[in-house]
C-alpha cells in the first residue's frame, strides 16, 4: 500500500552497505585486528544498549512531562528532534501510545524499516521473514513467544513501517514509579518495549539485574 519507495530506500543501498561491511570485516579479521566474537558483542551492545538509549530518553520524558507527551503524539519527528535525535531513517516518526485498551506493535512486512535515530540498529529477528509475516497474522502468538501476555480485553494493533513512516511505541509507565526522575525511568525502557514486542520493566526487574 504505502510501501512505495521501500526498496529504493533500503534495498539496494543496504545491499551495497552489507557487502562493504562484510569485506571490511573479513579484512580486519584476516589481519588479526578484530576478533569476531568481540565484534558480535559490539554489535549486540549497539542494538540493545547504545541505540535504544535515545528512545528510552524520549519515553521517559513523555512519562514525566504531559506537555512533551502531547507534542510527541502530535508530531513525533519534531518532539524527538527537541531532544537532539534526528537523521536518516527518522525523518517521519509516528509515536503510538499503549493504553489499557490498546497495545501497539511495530513490524515492517516488506523489509526492515526502523526508526534508527531512536532505536539504533534493528535486531536480527525484526528483519526475519517469520516475524514479518507472523506479526500481522498472529500478533498475540508472537507476543507470547516474547513472553508477553496481555489481558484478553486489550486489543493489539500492528503498525507496518515503511520508508515514509517509522513507528515508535510509547509503552505504559510501570506501576510503582511515582516520583521517579527521567534517568531512573529511562532504565525501565527496553528496546523491545518500544517495538511493542515487550513491556517496560517493572522496578523489581531492574533491581534484580534483568
Ligand atoms: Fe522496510
Amino acid at each position: 500500500m504505502a510501501h512505495d519507495g521501500h526498496h529504493d530506500d533500503g534495498g539496494s543501498a543496504l545491499d551495497e552497505m552489507t557487502l562493504r561491511v562484510r569485506a571490511l570485516e573479513s579484512l580486519l579479521v584476516e589481519k588479526g585486528y578484530v576478533d569476531p566474537p568481540a565484534l558480535d558483542l559490539l554489535i549486540e551492545t549497539y542494538e540493545k544498549k547504545v541505540g535504544p538509549r535515545n528512545g528510552a530518553r524520549v519515553v521517559a520524558r513523555a512519562w514525566s512531562d504531559p506537555d512533551y507527551k502531547a507534542r510527541l503524539l502530535a508530531d513525533g519527528t519534531a518532539a524527538i528532534a527537541e531532544l537532539g535525535y534526528s537523521g536518516r531513517q527518522g525523518e517521519h516518526i509516528k509515536v503510538v501510545e499503549n493504553t489499557g485498551q490498546t497495545h501497539n506493535m511495530v513490524v515492517c512486512t516488506l523489509c526492515s524499516c526502523y526508526p534508527w535515530p531512536v532505536l539504533g540498529l534493528p535486531p536480527v529477528w525484526y528483519k526475519s521473514a517469520p516475524y514479518r509475516s507472523r506479526a500481522v497474522a498472529d500478533p498475540r502468538g508472537v507476543l507470547a513467544e516474547f513472553g508477553v501476555t496481555l489481558p484478553p480485553e486489550t486489543a493489539v494493533r500492528v503498525w507496518d513501517s515503511t520508508a515514509e513512516m517509522r513507528y515508535l511505541v510509547l509503552p505504559l509507565r510501570p506501576a510503582g514509579t511515582e516520583g521517579w526522575d527521567e534517568d531512573r525511568l529511562a532504565d525501565l525502557v527496553t528496546r523491545d518495549s518500544m517495538i511493542g514486542t515487550g513491556l517496560a520493566l517493572a522496578p523489581a526487574e531492574v533491581e534484580a539485574g534483568a
